[in-house]
């Protein structure tokens, strides 16, 4: 299809009906938006990795199923009796599934049961959503993504086969696009070659969309969330950053990267594969205008934005033996290949390695650096762990190539403690790693000094 827009909607875009309808209403003023990509409605993921937990007992479990069936029915509270009724009982049945589930996650939880029982959250929100557009007079069809969506098996952060996913969305998904329905469908869940349900890791429907975004071919992808637009850094934290016109994607990479919640980390692969704009902005407030998202912009400042990562880990290795020896490095990185962890910054001295892990993405939100790893670093080098780190990062253009650039940065921080610096090896980012009790005022300080 020509033109074609992929439109997402974020928790806070479906948490209730009046989000739905506002969600609704942007993509009937676009006749490009064929296809729809919803998050479960807000907090609701967050209850699910509870029940999933397997740590609530029957009471706990209750109050948490009622707090689900109230964000729901909530919006089904809006519709004519026989939708009502119809999509009350779906809402039931789902319940039910998830509640038998939550009972088995006591008995002994896993990253896969997690996956099925989260998978709920996507499943209902989709649903509703479709009879809003009804309601207001567009035809929409609810479709599940796990057809498509192919990944692999690792449950809680699961990687998609990109190929597969091509190929089974040109037979099942393409076909779709082409009638006079609007295609609604979840983000964030998937399928493995077992029909077993898996997650792309929290924030992941941002993913979905672009990964579907290339799949169709499209001409668009639309993040449409809670703020209009990206911003010099989270206007939560600094209520004066200002919103961004335009970025590239390599900016807007960094930025995820490094924690701007607005977009997950891997958006902007498939959307560079393909050179697909993305835009993001506000589905309540559309008219506020938003960010494009572009292999190229106008203006390339050397500060763009400064963002903040927490949860870091910070990993010391050291060995004497490490002295004129070769190999210790690859030695160390391939048992972190070994237990799939991804490492962020990287800093070395005459005996000692220092890297930073983010142990958080998982849907599960269980740490991901394992016992295991650990072990195995120990069996040839001291290991030092320490935890309760932030990274903050400022994200500009030709940073290193600069003269004053670091000097501006450092006045910035002058005041905090900071544990270990990252710069050189990528001209659009300088990192701070400091103890994460400071880590909110040296953001507000960055940005005051570098952005305002
Ligand atoms: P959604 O549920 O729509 O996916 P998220 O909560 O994941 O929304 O992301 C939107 C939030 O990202 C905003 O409310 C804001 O607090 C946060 N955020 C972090 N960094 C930025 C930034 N640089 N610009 C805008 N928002 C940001
Ligand atoms: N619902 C999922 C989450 O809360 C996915 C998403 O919102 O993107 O993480
Ligand atoms: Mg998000």
């Amino acid at each position: 299809m020509e033109n074609l827009d992929i439109a997402k909607f974020g928790g806070t875009s479906v948490a209730n009906y009046e989000a739905m309808n506002s969600s609704a209403a942007v993509v009937t003023s676009n006749p490009n938006t064929r296809l729809v990509v919803v998050s479960a409605c807000a907090g609701v993921t967050n209850i699910l990795v509870e029940l999933a937990s397997g740590a609530l007992d029957k009471d706990k479990r209750d109050e948490k199923l009622a707090k689900l069936r109230e964000i729901h029915t909530e919006i089904t509270a809006h519709f004519d009796n026989d939708v009502k009724d119809r999509c009350n009982s779906y809402i039931e049945d789902h319940l039910k599934e998830i509640c038998n589930l939550a009972v088995e996650a006591t008995m002994g939880r896993s990253d896969a049961l997690t996956d099925r029982i989260v998978s709920h959250g996507e499943l209902l929100s989709s649903y509703l959503i479709c009879e809003v557009f009804n309601k207001r007079g567009h035809k929409a069809k609810w479709f599940d993504i796990r057809t498509i969506m192919r990944t692999d098996s690792a449950f809680g952060c699961s990687q998609p086969l990109v190929e597969v996913l091509g190929h089974l969305s040109r037979q099942h998904l393409l076909p779709l696009l082409n009638n006079d329905e609007i295609v609604v469908t979840q983000g964030f869940i998937g399928s493995n070659s077992e029909g077993q349900t898996t997650t792309l890791g929290r924030g992941g429907s941002d993913y979905s969309a672009a990964l579907l975004g290339e799949a169709a071919g499209a001409a668009t992808i639309s993040i449409w969330t809670d703020v209009p637009g990206v911003y010099t850094t989270d206007p939560r934290l600094v209520p004066h950053a200002k919103p961004i016109a335009e970025l590239t994607y390599l900016e807007a990479a960094e930025m995820a990267t490094f924690g701007a919640k607005i977009l997950h980390p891997s958006t902007l692969v498939p959307a560079v594969r393909r050179g697909i704009p993305v835009y993001v902005g506000s589905s309540k407030e559309p008219e506020k205008g938003g960010t494009w998202v572009r292999p190229q912009t106008e203006s390339k400042p050397p500060f763009r934005a400064v963002a903040l990562r927490k949860n870091q880990t910070l990993i010391v290795l050291a060995s004497p033996k490490m002295v004129g020896a070769s190999g210790f490095l690859a030695k160390v990185f391939g048992i972190f290949a070994k237990y799939k962890q991804s490492i962020d910054l990287v800093s070395t001295s005459e005996v000692s390695i220092a890297v930073t892990l983010d142990a958080g993405s998982q849907t599960s939100g269980i740490s991901s650096i394992s016992d295991e790893m650990i072990a195995e670093l120990r069996e040839f080098c001291h290991v030092q762990i320490e935890s309760g780190l932030s990274l903050v990062a400022i994200i500009g253009n030709e940073m290193s190539k600069t003269a004053g650039t670091a000097t501006k940065a450092f006045d910035a921080i002058e005041k905090f403690a900071v544990r270990m610096i990252c710069y050189g090896a990528s001209s659009h980012n300088l990192c701070f790693l400091v103890d994460e009790n400071n880590a909110n005022d040296a953001l507000i300080e960055l940005h005051r000094f570098l952005l305002e």
